[in-house]
């Protein structure tokens, strides 16, 4: 069993000392957390697990802390991935639900797997999900004062499971500021993707990850044999003549776990019940 998880990224120049200290326990709490989970649980089940506790900690901006587009409303996108069944399911611009995640994971049982924007919306008040504001104040005045946000934090989550199953799940509030009705890569294959051989969860800017077919590319070449490391460096060497922004972390059949990011650094955790590995 494997599980790494990522809260976005982290950025030296607008975050302080506390917050990367109080995002490295939140990380390290959350991943031992959806380790215990993952013993009596599918991967699938595991990763929906651990992004709605990411969703939950407004440290990170996805579910409670999402950033505030331009018109001032906060729109939230998440998807999963079964890499057994390989079927997608995903959220694109939602509004007003405490885990968009949970939403993905209803709609994978349905033919109509990924739904958009009052669609979402819709379709999560009928499943039960009640109007949440997941706005926190800290977003409220960095949108007034038309500030850069404190560092991406989108959040994300790989497992590999104990028969083996692996499951990507990715959940975002977008990059702020952004046109009402941009989509992120986040509900994407480019943003999230998984099969039997190999799961990526990505953060980074939505239009240089979707540009590159990030996740969907690493999947691809691990599938196709390359190590993971391989399929990371040949993907990422595919980023730089655009200068693309990105974050990844995957997990492989094996067992083999991998991070990388291009000139930012990403917030990560991963556990597998001995060796823990956070973000410095
Ligand atoms: N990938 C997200 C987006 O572009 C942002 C992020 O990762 O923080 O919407």
């Amino acid at each position: 069993m494997k599980l790494i998880i990522h809260g976005g990224f982290f950025s030296e120049s607008s975050t302080n000392h506390e917050t990367k200290v109080a995002k490295q326990n939140a990380l390290e709490r959350i991943v031992k957390e959806s380790y215990a989970f993952l013993k009596t649980h599918t991967a699938v089940e595991t990763v929906v697990y651990a992004v709605s506790l990411l969703e939950d900690d407004a440290l990170f901006n996805a579910g409670i802390g999402s950033q505030i587009q331009g018109d001032g409303k906060i729109r939230m996108s998440a998807a999963l991935m079964d890499g057994e069944t390989q079927k997608m399911s995903g959220v694109i611009n939602i509004e007003e639900v405490k885990n968009p995640i949970q939403v993905a994971e209803v709609l994978m049982q349905e033919e109509d797997r990924v739904l958009g924007g009052s669609g979402a919306t819709n379709y999560a008040r009928q499943h039960g999900f009640e109007k949440f504001s997941t706005e926190i104040p800290q977003r409220r005045s960095e949108y007034e004062a038309k500030l850069e946000s404190a560092g991406l934090g989108t959040v994300g989550c790989v497992a590999l499971d104990n028969n083996g199953k692996l499951a990507a799940a990715t959940s975002t509030g977008g990059k702020g500021f952004e046109i009402p009705g941009r989509i992120s890569d986040s509900a994407t294959v480019a943003g999230n993707y998984a099969n039997s051989i190999c799961g990526v969860s990505l953060t980074g800017v939505g239009e240089d990850i979707v540009s590159n077919a990030t996740a969907a590319k690493i999947v691809t070449r691990v599938t196709d044999g390359f190590p993971l490391k391989d399929a990371f460096a040949k993907t990422f060497d595919e980023l730089l003549p655009y200068d693309g922004f990105a974050g990844a972390i995957a997990i492989d059949c094996d067992g083999n776990v991998f991070h990388q990011d291009s000139h930012p650094s990403m917030v990560f955790a991963s556990f597998d019940g001995k060796h823990l590995e956070v973000f410095s």
